[in-house]
């Protein structure tokens, strides 16, 4: 037993759809007919401390384990994907800017010439209610990789210190904004007391991982096809054309092969 998980990494999820940041976004249909494979596949859904859990040995993982994330905390995604989630008893892990919540994204700004708004507190702490976990995702959503050590520790400290304020829980959880790190990023985030991290890095998580604050994760993309996305889940990678057409098949028949535990 691996204790393999893949870690889904999605982003916003609206109806509004706008080209230049499609890539990352999914349609509430989109993400709905992806939530209804993985209950028709028995995949159970998981928080990150209960994969921290289960690596530490303390309580295994239940079969055919996912662990569903969305950065940035949109508020369309909040939206859309919280009662999605909800109504099929699945659970996932938003990864919120604490200094952005019902806020303008400005980051997106600079990158795609347009903002999407975040979801505020009330949101949030409605997903928690429904069964949901907000975790760290920054204040500003800098590369961390990028910055000097004090505004990285910044970021991260106070960071989590703003959003252990206003969820009233502890926040444990952290996702590098655009994946950026370093190997003193992953120190940082240990000194000021996140006990994981997510990376953009694409692969299956697994137990012989032993940098929790380097987790990879497997990308879904609004830009992919849904026979692309269930290959991501099996494996985290982009499928070939020929690997979508035996699978297609296969699935077709009945026999998709159903995800190592
Ligand atoms: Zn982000």
């Amino acid at each position: 037993m691996t204790a393999a998980v893949p870690i889904l990494m999605y982003h916003e999820v609206s109806a509004r759809l706008d080209p230049r940041y499609r890539k990352y976004t999914l349609t509430p249909q989109e993400l709905e007919r992806q939530l209804d494979w993985l209950g028709a596949h028995a995949y159970r859904t998981v928080t990150m401390d209960d994969v921290l859990a289960a690596w530490r040995g303390t309580r295994p993982l239940p079969p055919n384990p996912v662990a569903i994330t969305f950065d940035d905390g949109g508020r369309d995604c909040i939206e859309h994907a919280v009662p999605a989630l909800a109504k099929r008893g699945f659970t996932a892990t938003f990864y919120i800017v604490a200094g952005i919540v019902g806020g303008p994204m400005r980051w997106l700004k600079q990158e795609i010439g347009f903002e999407l708004q975040a979801a505020d507190w009330p949101a949030l702490w409605a997903a928690e209610k429904m069964g949901m976990r907000c975790e760290a995702h920054s204040i500003t959503h800098p590369r961390l990789g990028q910055v000097d050590a004090a505004t990285c520790r910044d970021e991260l400290a106070r960071g989590r210190a703003m959003l252990e304020d206003g969820l009233g829980h502890a926040v444990t959880h952290l996702a590098y904004p655009f994946g950026s790190f370093s190997d003193e990023t992953c120190a940082i985030a240990r000194e000021t007391g996140y006990a994981t991290a997510c990376t953009t890095v694409e692969s299956i998580a697994s137990a012989t991982d032993d940098e929790l604050l380097a987790l990879p994760r497997v990308p879904i993309l609004g830009t992919e096809s849904f026979g692309e996305f269930t290959h991501r889940v099996r494996t985290a990678q982009r499928a070939s054309a020929l690997q979508l057409k035996l699978e297609h098949v296969a699935e077709r028949l009945g026999f998709g092969r159903r995800p190592q535990s």
